[in-house]
């Protein structure tokens, strides 16, 4: 709980938001869904003295489709992205992985934007964007950049955003014709965060992968994209997919209450071998 008072702040625009945190500096935090600024108030990780709400923040984009790219705002929940048609069209592993995030309360308060702010490295949402390839839509109120969301996650809890800057939106490919995907996570119970998780999204041509992206989560301090694997895979069958994934070398597992590093390390290679013959049976019934 906030042992401290706190000056509270609603932001009218997401700008607004900006210039709060410009005026307030480092003790100011902006709040949207709360379902893990407030858990990590109550263990006393932060303390902020100011906080700015923008869960109702007017202008944030929301869902839309163009060009064969799908944008979603920062301020969409997990609950909406799981029941989005459009989303679920467009880029169906979005829904499978935030259809994983905790239980209902949290789907329905947290936002794509905490998520990917937030930066847990065993989190559904930044995984599954780092094997999208997604670009993320900063700004500081006064000016936007885009950031790749392998860059923007760099380690445990922390992120590429400036002190004054948001997160606006994220920026996806529709999954093109020819592309299956999969999403495998493993948690001690229904709810938890990943013990390991796996996004993958395959393209095969005549029953030969010529295309893959892979990410791992909840094995490195931030979500990893495995390149070692992808090119492993180009040439191959499916049947030969177990015998072309080697020992993941990128992966770089902890020992922690929920499981002991060389099991994170062998559950993270077995997930990845379903995502991938999920993903490549879904491309040949794409084709
Ligand atoms: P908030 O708590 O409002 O904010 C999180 C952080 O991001 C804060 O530092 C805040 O300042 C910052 N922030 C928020 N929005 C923005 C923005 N637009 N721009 C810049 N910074 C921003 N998460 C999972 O991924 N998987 C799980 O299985 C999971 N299980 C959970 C179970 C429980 C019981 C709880 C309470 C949480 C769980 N979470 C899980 C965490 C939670 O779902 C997400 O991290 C949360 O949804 C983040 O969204 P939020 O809007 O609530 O963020």
């Amino acid at each position: 709980m906030f042992t401290k008072p706190f000056r509270f702040e609603r932001a009218a625009r997401l700008a607004d938001a900006c210039d709060l945190l410009r005026q307030h500096g480092e003790g100011a935090r902006v709040i949207a869904g709360g379902q893990s600024l407030l858990p990590m108030v109550n263990i006393g990780l932060v303390q902020p003295e100011v906080v700015i709400d923008i869960s109702r923040a007017a202008g944030a984009p929301d869902i839309r489709q163009d060009d064969g790219y799908l944008t979603i705002g920062a301020l969409v929940t997990h609950a909406r992205l799981v029941a989005d048609e459009i989303a679920g069209r467009a880029q169906p592993l979005l829904g499978a992985a935030a259809s994983r995030i905790g239980n209902a309360r949290v789907r329905n308060r947290g936002t794509l934007g905490g998520s990917l702010a937030h930066s847990d490295p065993a989190a559904e949402l930044p995984l599954v964007m780092v094997a999208l390839g997604a670009a993320y839509e900063v700004t500081n109120g006064q000016s936007s950049r885009a950031v790749r969301a392998e860059e923007f996650h760099l380690s445990y809890l922390t992120n590429q955003l400036e002190a004054d800057e948001v997160l606006v939106s994220v920026r996806v490919p529709s999954l093109g014709p020819q592309w299956g995907w999969s999403f495998q996570e493993f948690s001690r119970r229904d709810g938890d965060f990943a013990v390991a998780a796996v996004a993958a999204l395959v393209r095969s041509v005549d029953g030969v992968i010529v295309e893959s992206r892979v990410a791992a989560g909840a094995v490195a301090d931030r979500p990893l994209r495995l390149a070692e694997v992808e090119t492993a895979l180009t040439g191959a069958s499916p049947a030969d997919i177990a015998d072309r994934v080697g020992p993941l070398h990128a992966i770089q597992p902890v020992t922690d209450s929920a499981a002991g590093q060389a099991y994170r390390a062998h559950l993270c290679r077995v997930l990845l071998i379903r995502a991938l013959e999920e993903a490549s049976q879904r491309s040949a019934e794409a084709a």
